[in-house]
């Protein structure tokens, strides 16, 4: 009989056969083992993720809450097991509240990953889950407040437009309202409505965060910094005469109304909002230095956000011709920006220069109340020099004192801030701002309001902040 001799070769084919699989194997583990330990969040926060529903069969999805535990939305759940996520306040809150059944929008979709995690304790968990029960899904505390919410949405009206509330020290947003809005309530009937093309009202466009508007005079803190950097030792010299209409060459540049401010220095020129002021400063400014500095300030780019945001632009060039210059200067051109990138350039004055990241989680609780996670406030940039920041205050203050700011004017809280009055096309009414802080030597507060095709950003835009000013510091 013959002995057959092993095949060497065979063997180290098995042996390498065997080393694949078991490399193979140790893979697959370690990606697990990835997967849970960092992959599990951004894979349940996909808003296309069909998973997610598999989340959803064992945990009923969990409470959204205001920062003083009022609900923002919960889940109802029926006898028959039907569940049914309930708004409480109905369109207050739309869009930063959001929603995710149709898609995943603001705080429903920040927070997704939380509300279908349960952190109840394991006995109940695994009792639950033998007997089909499903966990109750942790509990989300935001940053908002509804009070002031409320006093923005009611101020703001049924006119378009945006109010951001904000913490200037910590980055917490404490109101977000856009209009017109929505009832996330009756989202599913009202889908085809809203998304039909003949709607021209827009109204799931959370236009905080996402709405472009030209900054118009408010861009003039922008223009008036690149000055100052310009002319460290002599912008306090500027002066300028105003008769209501600046002509250069072929082009004239008109104030509001033509109105005529007369002699003013580059402090009046800014409480007053001059336009000729501002568009001749702006040809005195070196080709491109102001596109610089708007890209320090977060204009083309990436903002800190974590909700959905359009980036600003800002466009003009080195090479620009002198109409250009003129209506950039004061924010008119093609200069766009969102209210919430206004906001956050205001919250950087505010806060010595740094721009605190913004935020709108606060914490997580488990069913049971007991804290799981907690966020600390974060520096997002640096967007100018402490000395720089205190100049735009010092500016902006006179804004308020003796300029087109007096709507907000108070004995109870001084304010300081800048309003704006943009045009947007020939023959309409300007959207009207107003962006700004209190108490000014120790700001706790900043407000940006852009109210849509309603007039000057003095008369229209101001008084919407002063309503929730009034309201923050008479508590
Ligand atoms: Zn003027």
């Amino acid at each position: 009989m013959d002995r057959q001799l092993p095949n060497p070769k065979a063997n180290k084919n098995i042996l390498r056969i065997t080393y694949v699989i078991a490399g193979l194997f140790v893979c697959l583990i370690g990606y697990f083992g990835y997967f849970l330990q960092f992959r599990r969040e951004s894979v349940i926060n996909n808003s296309y993720n069909a998973r997610l529903d598999r989340f959803a069969d064992r945990i009923v999805r969990g409470e959204l809450q205001s920062h003083d535990g009022r609900i923002l939305a919960r889940t109802a759940v029926a006898e028959d097991g039907a569940e049914t996520r309930v708004y409480p306040y109905g369109p207050l809150f739309a869009h930063v509240v959001g929603y995710f059944h149709m898609g995943k929008t603001g705080l429903e979709a920040l927070g997704n990953f939380y509300l279908l995690t349960s952190h109840v304790n394991l006995i109940e968990k695994t009792v639950n889950e033998l007997s089909n029960i499903k966990n109750i899904g942790d509990k989300v505390i935001t940053t908002l407040d509804v009070d002031l919410q409320q006093a923005a949405y009611d101020a703001l009206g049924d006119r378009r437009g945006a109010v951001i509330v904000m913490e200037p020290g910590t980055g917490k947003i404490l109101a977000m309202v856009s209009r017109p809005d929505f009832d996330p309530n009756t989202l599913e009937q009202d889908w085809d409505m809203l998304i039909s093309g003949e709607n021209t009202q827009a109204q799931l466009l959370n236009r905080a965060t996402q709405g472009l508007y030209p900054p118009g005079s408010t861009f003039k803190m922008v223009t008036v910094l690149e000055y100052i950097r310009e002319n460290p030792e002599t912008w306090r010299d500027f002066t300028f005469d105003c008769d209501g209409q600046y002509e250069c060459g072929d082009y004239t540049i008109s104030c509001y109304h033509g109105n005529a401010h007369g002699s003013q220095t580059l402090e009046q020129a800014f409480a007053n909002s001059c336009n000729g002021a501002f568009a001749a400063l702006g040809l005195e400014l070196n080709p491109g230095g102001l596109y610089t500095l708007s890209e320090q300030l977060l204009f083309n780019g990436e903002q800190p956000l974590s909700l959905a945001f359009s980036k600003s632009s800002f466009v003009m060039g080195s090479d620009a011709g002198v109409w250009e210059i003129l209506q950039t200067s004061i924010g008119q051109g093609s200069t766009q920006m969102t209210p919430m990138h206004n906001a956050m350039l205001t919250a950087a004055v505010a806060n010595g220069g740094t721009l605190m990241k913004p935020y709108l989680i606060e914490r997580v609780e488990n069913a049971a109340g007991e804290e799981i996670h907690k966020f600390f406030p974060e520096s997002g940039a640096k967007l100018m020099t402490a000395e720089e920041a205190s100049l735009l205050s010092e500016l902006m203050r006179r804004v308020v004192t003796e300029g087109t700011g007096s709507a907000v004017r108070t004995d109870a809280y001084p304010v300081a801030g800048k309003t704006g009055s943009a045009e947007f096309e020939t023959g309409k009414e300007t959207h009207a701002w107003f962006t700004g802080f209190a108490p000014v030597d120790n700001p706790q507060l900043t407000v940006t309001v852009v109210v849509e095709e309603s007039g000057s950003g003095g008369q229209i835009a101001a008084p919407v902040a002063r309503a929730i000013f009034d309201v923050y510091f008479s508590r």
